[in-house]
This record gives C-alpha cells, sequence and structure tokens, in this order.
C-alpha cells in the first residue's frame, strides 16, 4: 500500500473521491482544528471576506486536500488545485491567480517544492493581492502590476520543516493533523462501507482501523481491498474471518507499519544496537531523508511507542524488538 497514494490508478483515484467527505460534519475526528476552522469561516462568510491564507501540515492521507475541499464548499466558493512542483514559471502562477473569483480558494499541495522564484511572486499575491510580472525581454522588458481578486491560498504540506519562514509567516491559519484513533477510523471504515454499498461487522471494521497506520487513506484502501476478497473468497459481506484471510494475503504488518517504517526500526536494530543514533545517520542508513522520516515516519513510530527520542537520538523500545522478532543485544542501554 502506497501511503502517498501516487500509484492508484485512475479508477481507484475515483473511488477515493467518492469517498471523500463534502463538509465539516462527513470529517470525522481533529475536532479542535474543525472547530476553529468553522468559526473563521463563519466570521469571513458573515464579513463576505475571503479567509485568511491556511497552512494544513502533517503526514500523508490525513485530509488536507479532504478539508481544502470542505473549506471551499464551506465558504460557497471555487476552487482550484495546484501542487508546487508543478507551478514552475512565473507565468502559470499568474494564470492561476488571475482567474480567481473573489473569495475563491487555490490550493498548492506540496506547498514547500516551490521554486524560491514562484514563492517571491506569491508574497505579494497573498499579502496585498496583487502581482508584479515582467513582460517582453530585452531592452523593452517592465514590469506591470495586476491586482487580483480577495483569495485564500490554502497550502498544504508534509514536510513544514521545509518551508522558509518568510512564507509560513503569510499563513494566518496554520494546523497539523494528527494521526487518527482506531476508533475513528473504524467509523470512516464503516461510513465508506456504506457509500460503497458493503455490509461490515463493526468487529471487521476495527480490525481493518487497527491495521491502518492511523490513516484514513490507507483505511479506505484497505477497505477496499477486503471487500474484494468478500467478494470472490467470502459470502459478499465483510466480516472478521475474511479480514484476517485479506490482511494475511495482503501482508498488512499487525500494526499497519509500512516497509519504510520497518526499514527504519530494523536498522536501528541491527546496525545502531537498538540506538540511540542520530537523526542523520540514520537517514543515511536508510536512504531516506532527515526531514521526511522526522515529519513523515517518526511521529507514528513514537505515538505507538516503537520508537522514543533522547538526547543523544532515536531509539527504538523493547516493543519495536518484539514486533520485529529480534531480541535486544547486551549492553543495550535500554535493558
Ligand atoms: P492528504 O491530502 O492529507 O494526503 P486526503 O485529503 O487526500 O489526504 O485524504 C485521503 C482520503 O482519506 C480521502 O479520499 C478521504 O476519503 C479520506 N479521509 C481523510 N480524512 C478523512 C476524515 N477526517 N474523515 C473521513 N475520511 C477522510
Amino acid at each position: 500500500l502506497d501511503p502517498t497514494g501516487d500509484s492508484f490508478s485512475s479508477e481507484e483515484k475515483d473511488i477515493e473521491r467518492a469517498l471523500r467527505p463534502l463538509s465539516f460534519d462527513d470529517f470525522a475526528g481533529q475536532d479542535k482544528i474543525l472547530e476553529n476552522l468553522d468559526v473563521f469561516v463563519k466570521a469571513a462568510n458573515q464579513r463576505g471576506e475571503a479567509l485568511d491564507h491556511t497552512l494544513l501540515h502533517g503526514p500523508p492521507g490525513l485530509g488536507k486536500t479532504t478539508l481544502a475541499h470542505i473549506l471551499s464548499n464551506e465558504l460557497n466558493s471555487n476552487i482550484k488545485v495546484t501542487s508546487g512542483p508543478v507551478i514552475d514559471k512565473p507565468g502559470d502562477l499568474a494564470g492561476l491567480l488571475t482567474n480567481l473569483e473573489p473569495r475563491d480558494v487555490l490550493f498548492i499541495d506540496e506547498i514547500h517544492r516551490l521554486s524560491s522564484v514562484i514563492e517571491e511572486y506569491l508574497y505579494s499575491a497573498m499579502e496585498d493581492y496583487k502581482i508584479d510580472i515582467m513582460i517582453e525581454s530585452g531592452p523593452n522588458a517592465r514590469s506591470v502590476q495586476i491586482e487580483l481578486n480577495p483569495f485564500t491560498l490554502i497550502g498544504a504540506t508534509t514536510r513544514s520543516g521545509l518551508l522558509t519562514s518568510p512564507m509560513r509567516a503569510r499563513f494566518g491559519i496554520s494546523n497539523r493533523l494528527e494521526y487518527y484513533s482506531t476508533e475513528l477510523l473504524s467509523d470512516i471504515i464503516q461510513r465508506s462501507a456504506a457509500i460503497l454499498n458493503v455490509p461490515i461487522s463493526l468487529e471487521a471494521a476495527i480490525e481493518i482501523a487497527g491495521r491502518s497506520r492511523g490513516t484514513p487513506r490507507i483505511a479506505n484502501a484497505l477497505l477496499r481491498r477486503i471487500r474484494d476478497f468478500a467478494q470472490i473468497k467470502g459470502s459478499g459481506k465483510i466480516d472478521i474471518e475474511i479480514v484476517k484471510y485479506g490482511l494475511k494475503a495482503l501482508n498488512v504488518d499487525a500494526y499497519g507499519l509500512d516497509d519504510m517504517d520497518n526499514k527504519i526500526l530494523t536498522t536501528i536494530i541491527d546496525k545502531f544496537k537498538g540506538g540511540p543514533v542520530g537523526l542523520s545517520t540514520l537517514a543515511t542508513a536508510v536512504s531516506e531523508n532527515a526531514e521526511t522520516i522526522e515529519e513523515v515516519y517518526e511521529p507514528f513510530l513514537i505515538q505507538k511507542g516503537f520508537i522514543h527520542r533522547t538526547p543523544r537520538g532515536r531509539q527504538v523500545t523493547e516493543l519495536a524488538f518484539s514486533h520485529l522478532g529480534k531480541m535486544p543485544s547486551k549492553g543495550n542501554s535500554l535493558f
């Protein structure tokens, strides 16, 4: 299972869209964030103003894109969707911005991947709803200022640590989405099953939820695969037996850990005797970059009690050893 969803086929993407909540009421969890956003949206609606620029950060699949769509629905405005690496010329950005109606939402996914040139242009657009662009070149080159309609930029990033501070400072609202509890994921799975029109038992929903790495996107993806097993190998209903059968066939880890999670834990154990090991050393050893480990993988491993941070680096816990069926070596400071 790919938590980024990049490898999904277009049919899978359509299903994912169908499962996407459309209003605050349908969106499970993240209560504190929703309560605040609800106030900010209502206030902006009453004043007839654009919502303040909003940054949503947190690991992939937790609902950032979903929330951006919900915000535009609740603002009764349109949303234009793009992503950091796609905008490579100032003209692309100008095209997007000048087509926005008053109070529209421009959603930029992976906003940490905007080039620095584009970022510069975005500053004045965000601050003053104006953009200066250069027209023509050589001796005729000159800059013209274009007035924009008041709009809301919603930026999403899995890696807020990579955002520049001037960029970060231009967001009036900033929220970090957290991993979901098994209970919430089980609610999400039951809602999705109803939309997909497949009966599911509570026990089955809870079992899938517990293996979903705290992530709604993974929960929905697992549900769809289990639905296939139920249809072909079972009775069409999703019960605990077919869930256990399907999860085994899919090789899903008992805690929902993915390959990189397991690689991180195995590396700390095998190469660094369980730790502590510094973040950059660990990053090199697993060939992933340090910020991604810190912002995408580690928070879940810490939350589930597989790793803890010490002043001297990352250290695995007893749970990690037992989960991977390994024995702590003598001399490990943990034991
Ligand atoms: P992100 O943009 O953070 O990577 P998405 O917004 O694309 O995540 O969410 C992935 C999928 O997970 C969505 O299609 C949606 O169906 C589901 N999802 C995410 N958050 C929730 C939620 N709070 N309640 C219900 N479903 C959710």
